[in-house]
Parts: C-alpha cells; structure tokens; sequence
C-alpha cells in the first residue's frame, strides 16, 4: 500500500449547515419530505417491486408530458444526458438540423447535434426575445432541415419561447421532427407533447418535477421511434442508446444498473404533481410568480425579458448600479441562508419559482433577503413596498403549501 488515509476528512454533518439553505436558484430546488425519503431507499433493480414502480412512473409520466406515447425513458443523469439521449438516437451523420438558440441551452443542444456530425445550422435569435416564427418558417424553406432543436424555457437568460405550439405545427408541415428542451419548465407551465406535434420532450429531475437531480426522463414520439427503430448505424454512446435503454423499460430485461433510489423519488414528485393536478400546479407557478415579480418591481428592480416573451419558472433581474453578483450572493446565503443564482452572461442574477420554490412562505422569505442584502450593500431599495406588493398578488390567491 502506497497511499495512506487521507488526515483531516470532516464528517458531513460538520460541512453542511444545521438547517439546509433555502434554494432559490435556477435548480436544484428543495425537494418534499416524501421524495427525500424515497430516494434513502435501495432495492433489487430487476425485481418485481421495482417493475411495478416504473409501470407508475410511466404512466404519471404520460400525464405530466400529456403525451400516450410507449417511448418514455428514464436515463442516469442530468437532464444533459436526457438531451444527448435524444440527440444521439434521431441524429445521424450529416442530417440537417436547426437549432434555435436563444440561451445558453439552446447552444449546448446545438453542440451535441454537431458531435454527432449532425450539419447543424443555429438560429441566433436576438437577446432577451423569443423566436419569430415568420424567421422560423422562413428557414425551414431555406435550409429543409430533418429535425428541430429548441428550449422552452430558456433558464440562463429566463426568455420562454410561447410560440412552441406554432412551431410544432410549421415541423409537422415541413416534415421535420421536433426536439423540445422542457428541463426548467416541464409541470410548470403548459406542454401538450402529443396535441403539439412535439417528436421528443426532455426533462431532468431537479428543476420543475422538484425531485433529486441525476434522473432524468424523455419522451419520443411514435415517429421518433420510428426514426430510432429504422437507423442502421448504432448510436456511439452505449449508455444513451435508446433501444438498449427500452429493453430495461418496457421489456424488464436488464440495460444498466437502474439508479433505483433515484427512481423511485421521481415516482414520488410525479405522485404529487399527479395529486395536485396539472391545472392547479400551472396556476400556482403563475400566481406565485407573478406575485414576485411584482414585489422585485415594488422594490424598484427592473426585470429582464419583456413580457411576452418573460419565463415564468426562473426570473431574471437587472444587478443594481455597482452591485456584483458574487457579493450579492454570498450576502443572501451567508447572512440570509437563500441561494440565488447568477448569470451566465447579461448583468442579472436569477431566482428560481420552478416546483417547490413556488410557496408562498418561501417567497416572502427570499424577497425579504434579496432586499435587505441589497440593502445592506448599499443599494437603494424599497423593502416595505416590495414586501406589501407581494402580500398584496398573494393574497388574491390562496397558495397552500405542500400537504405531505
Ligand atoms: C438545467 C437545464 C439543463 C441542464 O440540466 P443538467 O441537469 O444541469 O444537465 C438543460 N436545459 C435547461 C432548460 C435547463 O434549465
């Protein structure tokens, strides 16, 4: 033996705060007692037990993605590896893609079609702005691509892309297959994958399902499944390969180690979004959100994307004159134990309001901080008014906290 013990190791419990931060950044979000304790579980990942859990996570998933397609698929991973598993399986060398790219997502999309040798042409659309779909048709007479890529909710620069059902009608006219990126938004707003025309829908666990990042799920369409079934050339990645994936899914034969745990916390967050129902979840984003959007705006903040084209499941807000953003959030984790997030770019910083974050308690809790640390650093801002718009949108809405 060469390598001795490592000195000095700290136990966990002397890293971790007493009480776990309230995270209200751009994922991951808290996650319900119920799922916390799902995921402590281990048992047999090829038993009956778990058979008859992933028949359930199927079909509440065919609720939440509103979709009747038999190609659901759960990965080990973060939503990226969901994105790359839908990539890789309907791209082949030298298709011709077009990626819409307004955020930050959008391009990493655009780079896994372009890995795979997909002849991919990106759609710059302008900062802070949704697709045009006048641009979007123009391009698909242009350009005649195989397949589509685009995020619904952009959450690097919180711009929502509403003309998601058009566009799945201009793919199903141009004959193109259409890949939505839903990680940030899935059970937070409307998504009708099938009434859509939506050919594939990713999501990943720790965003909108409010459940443990590192499993994911995505869902293809009877035609991507066609594509998946009809190529000749394997995928490259054995791991993301969907028909192998389908194997352990449908066919109860063995592909990977499934993440068990991590599973069945993602049959408890589809629990609940099942037992509040979609309608009521979608209501509860919007008013909760709007409600804070509003008092940010009470307090004299200015946010970032315009309305019609503003995310609801992650708010972007200008940085004050002379405030950096690493101040402003070592300020709120330290002082108020709020996590916030930064930016990967323009001059904001970000507060999430995707699944769990949407609760009123924990709302006036981070605008409460986010004012006061504002405050602290100099910065001119109206607490009180910020505090009372809040109270005030919220209170036209009874917003109940999680019952379990
Ligand atoms: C977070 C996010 C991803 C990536 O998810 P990871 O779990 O970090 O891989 C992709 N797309 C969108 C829209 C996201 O919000």
């Amino acid at each position: 033996m060469i390598i001795d013990i490592p000195e000095n190791i700290i136990p966990l419990d002397s890293i971790l705060p007493d009480e776990p931060l309230l995270m209200m950044g751009a994922g991951p979000v808290p996650i319900p007692p119920r799922v916390a304790a799902a995921n402590s579980i281990v048992i047999n990942h090829l038993g009956e037990t778990l058979a008859q859990i992933m028949e359930q996570v199927k079909s509440m998933s065919r609720y939440v993605f509103q979709t009747q397609s038999m190609h659901i698929l759960g990965v080990a991973g973060p939503g990226s590896a969901a994105m790359e598993m839908a990539v890789i399986n309907l791209i082949t060398p030298g298709d011709k893609v077009l990626s819409i790219c307004n955020g930050f997502f959008s391009h990493r999309l655009a780079e896994m079609a372009e890995r795979v040798e997909g002849n991919v042409r990106r759609m710059q659309v302008p900062e802070g702005t949704g697709v045009s779909l006048e641009q979007v048709e123009e391009l698909l007479k242009q350009y005649q691509p195989s397949l589509i890529t685009i995020v619904q909710g952009e959450t690097s620069n919180t711009v929502c892309n509403q003309a998601l059902p058009e566009i799945g009608k201009l793919a199903k006219k141009y004959g193109c297959l259409l890949v939505v990126d839903a990680v940030c938004t899935l059970s937070t707003m409307p998504l009708d994958m099938d009434e859509w025309g939506i050919d594939a829908v990713i999501t990943g666990g720790q965003k909108g399902l409010s459940s443990i990042p590192g499993v994911s799920l995505v869902a293809f369409s009877e035609t991507a499944w066609e594509c998946i079934e009809a190529r000749e050339e394997k995928p490259h990645h054995w791991c993301l390969d969907a028909k192998l994936a389908d194997q352990f899914w449908y066919k109860n034969s063995y592909h990977y180690t499934a993440p068990v745990s991590g599973i069945l916390a993602m049959h408890e967050a589809l629990r609940l979004i099942c037992k509040e129902t979609l309608e009521s979840r979608f209501i509860r984003h919007k008013v909760c959100s709007e409600a804070l959007q509003g008092g940010v705006e009470a307090m004299g903040l200015s946010l970032f994307v315009e309305r019609e084209a503003r995310l609801n499941s992650v708010i972007g807000i200008y940085l004050p004159d002379g405030i950096a953003n690493t101040e402003l959030l070592k300020t709120m984790s330290q002082r108020h134990r709020v996590e916030i997030s930064g930016s990967f770019g323009p001059p904001i910083f970000r507060i999430g309001q995707m699944g769990e974050q949407c609760r009123s308690h924990h709302l006036f809790r981070t605008l409460h901080a986010l004012g006061a640390s504002l405050s602290t650093l100099g910065s001119d801002v109206d607490i009180p008014a910020g505090m009372a718009e809040l109270e005030r949108r919220l209170d036209q809405y009874e917003v109940v906290a999680s019952d379990e």
